[in-house]
């Protein structure tokens, strides 16, 4: 099984939308805690998603980042209209933005444009599919977007970082017309009424209805098509959370995967 974040119904009205991180009576799947070898899942019958049988154990991080990590990523792309002659750009290099450059290339988009300026994150940001690199931040970033677009900006912009530079790099990196789609936890941002009104983008955000995509991810994953686990660039026994959480905080690693023990 795989279960997301928030568990849903699945069956009512904001649910059938695709917006099941908003169902009518959703609920925080970590709430009761949820790293431990066991776990109650509420609405477990709109929340579950079964995979084809038992996956090979080199299957299992790709599928753990499908719960999480690779459903935000994916839904920021799908939200930015990512797909085929669109150029995307990226703000945000952790695990969530480099899935949105795996999903804005599964998606069919022609250029894509990750936003980061460690070499690591860039590798694996090539690997997924980047076209271009941008290491410059703030207003230089978003010059160095429109220098790439023949000053339009972006037609498809993912934010995934949450802060007020992050989310203005992203609004004036995005076309008029264009898309943006905000999955960073927003931390304070304040957007200037004026700027957005004259920005003439369709904006969009907020926690990744990730059970809307399992289906397709799962099958993708179990097909071998694509291999989101390579975020995972840590592996602890869950009695060194903490490190795990510390290793992230202080950037020595993408994502940490987590195993059970018995
Ligand atoms: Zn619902």
């Amino acid at each position: 099984m795989v279960v997301s974040f928030f568990a849903s119904d699945n069956t009512c009205e904001i649910c059938l939308a695709g917006y099941q991180s908003r169902c009518e009576h959703v609920e925080f799947v970590g709430a009761n805690g949820a790293q431990a070898q066991l776990l109650r899942v509420p609405l477990a019958d709109g929340t579950l998603v079964a995979t084809p049988g038992m996956p090979e154990a080199d299957l299992i991080p790709s599928l753990l980042a499908a719960s999480d990590v690779l459903g935000t990523g994916w839904f920021g792309a799908v939200a930015a209209e990512a797909g085929p002659g669109k150029t995307v750009a990226v703000v945000g290099d952790g695990a969530v933005g480099l899935l949105a450059i795996l999903a804005a290339k599964e998606l069919g988009a022609e250029r894509i444009i990750a936003m980061s300026r460690r070499e690591s994150r860039q590798k694996l940001a090539l690997e997924f599919g980047a076209t271009d690199i941008v290491e410059e931040r703030g207003d230089e970033g978003v010059a160095k977007i429109k220098e790439l677009t023949n000053g339009l900006g972006a037609h498809s912009v993912v934010e995934a970082v949450g802060t007020q530079e992050a989310m203005m790099q992203a609004i004036r990196s995005t076309r008029p017309g264009g898309h943006l789609d905000f999955v960073g936890v927003a931390h304070g941002i304040q957007i200037p009424g004026e700027e957005l009104f004259f920005a003439e983008i369709h904006l969009h955000g907020g926690p990744a209805p990730v059970c809307r995509f399992l289906p397709d991810l799962i099958d993708r994953i179990w097909r071998r098509e694509i291999d989101p686990g390579k975020v995972f660039d840590l592996t602890l026994p869950l009695s060194q959370v903490a490190d795990g959480y510390k290793a992230m905080d202080e950037r020595r690693a993408i994502k940490v995967l987590l195993t059970p023990e018995n």
